[in-house]
């Protein structure tokens, strides 16, 4: 990086009141409720990618916020209460999504999911009416309606195989996220914020009364306030948080003739996914049968897991039916112990909102709202 300019000092690297590590999910949707608390704020992103480069332009897209099987076993780990806090900030934070940006500008469509159960599952009919029963009951306050119905009359015209139970969600749905991405962008650089790629924090430390960051650019910058929403690199900059990066690998087929369903599907407790993109499927999950070799900050595919998906491709979900591969990639989750986001400030001035798990399409909005509560 060539030495600054008095230009360049006074205006792009100027001190700033706010700066934001991450132009993910969390950090857009933090800058654009700090700039709604307070309009006068100056505020920087920076983000390491030429793009956002984690996990929020290489998901999935599914605007959802939980599946049957997989809100009961987080039930188990982490309570009701903390499984229903969770579940209600999701579904909260899709209703922001819907009210802010229109339907045509991020793809959006609520048309409906679907739990699949495989003849290995062995789930009588009789238990998941139980489960569907008392979740619909928990969920009620939150979504004010029937969340969960069996489906399994839709099994035959759906074409699947080796599948015996459907479980049907009309609440949830699928999007763009590239196209809320951008939007996010446009959106909060409409508000005054700043917003510098390619510039990694590599350090930060408190002097006096700001905080100065250090840069791969050998660019300095000094703020009021830091706020690091880097997911699943948070261990890079707060090595004692209790969060891990989580590789989720994907494939995207070719178009298929005659695809007999639309919406988005999931499969063990979350562990698989898949939904239609036009005629296209996008298929993404598999990493419970490489869980530490997923632990890294790669984007690289793995044949094991590609392969597995693949496998499910041919056997479950289109079984002679003739595709290509369009697309392969992955994206860096943050995931820990707990499946809390981890939301608050770590010492004076250096506050951070990591750990968004599996679903942090839906969770960003509502985390990002408290976040500029919690900061200005
Ligand atoms: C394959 C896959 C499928 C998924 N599917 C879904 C889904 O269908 N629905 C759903 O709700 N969720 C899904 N998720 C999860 C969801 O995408 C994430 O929870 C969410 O995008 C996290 O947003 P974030 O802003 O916290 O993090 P990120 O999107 O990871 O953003 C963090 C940003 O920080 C930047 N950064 C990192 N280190 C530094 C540094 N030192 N300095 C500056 N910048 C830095 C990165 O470049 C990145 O842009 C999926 C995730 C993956 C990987």
């Amino acid at each position: 990086m060539p030495m600054v300019s008095v230009w360049e000092k006074e205006t792009f690297f100027a001190p700033q009141d706010i700066i934001i590590a991450g132009s993910g999910f969390v950090g857009l949707w933090s800058a654009f409720y700090l700039k709604k608390r307070n309009p006068e704020l100056k505020i920087t992103i920076l983000d390491k990618g030429i793009i956002p480069t984690g996990a929020s332009t290489r998901n999935a897209g599914f605007a959802c916020f939980g599946s049957l099987t997989e809100l009961l076993a987080d039930e188990q780990k982490m309570g009701t209460d903390q499984m229903l806090r969770l579940v209600e900030m999701r579904y909260k934070g899709l209703e922001k999504i819907r009210n802010t940006f229109n339907k045509k500008d991020i793809d959006i469509d609520m048309c409906g999911g679907y739990e699949l159960f495989t003849d290995t599952d062995d789930y009588l009919t009789e238990d998941l009416e139980e489960q569907i029963q008392y979740l619909n009951e928990l969920l009620k306050d939150i979504v004010h309606d029937n969340t969960y119905k069996l489906a399994d009359k839709k099994l035959g015209l759906f074409g699947f195989t080796k599948i015996n139970h459907l479980i049907r969600n009309n609440l949830e749905g699928y999007l763009h996220p590239g196209k809320l991405i951008k939007a996010l962008l446009h959106h909060v650089q409409s508000q005054g914020v700043q917003v510098l790629n390619n510039i990694e924090i590599k350090h930060f430390e408190k002097v006096s009364d700001k905080i100065e960051i250090e840069t791969d650019q050998k660019i300095r910058f000094t703020t009021g306030q830091l706020l690091i929403c880097i997911n699943g690199f948070a261990k890079k900059l707060l090595p004692d948080l209790d969060v891990e990066p989580a590789r989720g690998q994907v494939l995207l087929t070719s178009p298929i003739d005659k695809l007999p369903w639309r919406g988005t599907f999931h499969y063990k407790q979350g562990f698989y996914y898949f939904r239609n993109l036009d005629k296209r499927i996008l298929l993404g999950g598999a990493r419970n049968l490489a869980l530490d070799d997923e632990k890294t900050f790669s984007l690289q595919t793995t044949e094991t897991i590609q392969q597995e998906l693949e496998r499910f491709l041919k056997e479950v979900i289109i079984p002679g039916k003739k595709f290509d591969i369009e697309l392969r990639w992955s994206g860096t989750m943050g995931i820990g112990r707990e499946k809390m986001p981890i939301h608050k400030e770590i010492s004076p001035g250096v506050f951070c909102c990591v750990r968004m798990s599996g679903m942090g399409v839906a969770l960003a909005p509502l985390l990002g709202e408290k976040t500029a509560k919690m900061m200005v």
